[in-house]
């Protein structure tokens, strides 16, 4: 799986991915993270990638082409069908890790679009949407919550993280099948058994303990629930 990042801050997301188990992906060679800087598909001498929004109003506006250039870049040579372009708006449709699977299972090439300031000329999307799908694709217009960020840089790294985690190899051998044994929310415990702290005591619960598998996989169900 290669990620394609287009952004006007790709040193804000390099550190991480690299220091994160995205980068031993990459040593592994299964997965690769690519970066497009918006600043160097600009044709304005002054590195120019935004302006003024139509209508008026404070903020400012991201151009089309230098991200239509960059997307050019990342998507040559590539098969259509194994790409998936994603653009980042607190409008687009809630993220879920259902999405997560499903897109580290066909596609081969993801491309973020981070937006910045007012974000993207609204245009952009039917234009790759003519780019790409002649025959009327989608774009997937993505949020990763109900909250406004100041660009689609945290967004990126998000969805590399929880894309990376689905593909195989990517997860050490316990987190794998953790997760696929028992799903999200199980409570985790770790030495020391019993923590005193402030005259008070506080205990793993001993079905932990007991060595009994089935009934530490029967607990395990119900905490989960929060039945417990
Ligand atoms: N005025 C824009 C709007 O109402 O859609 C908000 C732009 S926001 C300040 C700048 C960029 O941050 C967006 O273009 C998008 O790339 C990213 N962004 C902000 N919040 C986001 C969220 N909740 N999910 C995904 N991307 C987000």
């Amino acid at each position: 799986m290669t990620f394609h990042i287009i952004t006007l801050f790709p040193e804000t997301i390099e550190p991480y991915l690299k220091s994160s188990i995205v980068g031993k992906a990459e040593q592994k060679g299964l997965v690769k993270v690519k970066y497009y800087n918006l600043l160097d598909f600009s044709s304005n001498k002054h590195k120019k990638v935004d302006d003024r929004p139509y209508g008026g109003g404070p903020g400012m506006v991201l151009q089309i082409e230098p991200i239509i250039k960059a997307l050019n870049s990342a998507l040559k040579n590539k098969s259509k069908l194994k790409v998936k372009v994603i653009l980042f708006s607190p409008a687009g449709k809630q993220f879920t890790s259902k999405m997560a699977q499903s897109l580290a299972s066909r596609y081969k090439h993801i491309v973020l679009i981070a937006g910045r300031y007012e974000g993207v000329d609204a245009r952009l999307k039917k234009i790759i949407e003519d780019r790409l799908f002649a025959k009327g694709g989608k774009i997937d217009e993505l949020s990763i919550g109900p909250y406004v960020l100041t660009g689609g840089e945290l967004p990126a790294m998000l969805l590399v993280d929880t894309i990376s985690r689905q593909i195989k190899g990517v997860l050490g051998k316990e987190e794998s099948l953790e997760e696929r044994r028992l799903g999200v929310g199980v409570p985790a415990y770790t030495r020391p058994e019993v923590f005193a702290y402030r005259g008070k005591k506080y205990r793993v619960p001993r079905v932990l303990t007991s060595g009994n598998h089935a009934e530490i996989q029967k607990w395990r169900e119900k905490s989960k629930k929060g039945k417990s």
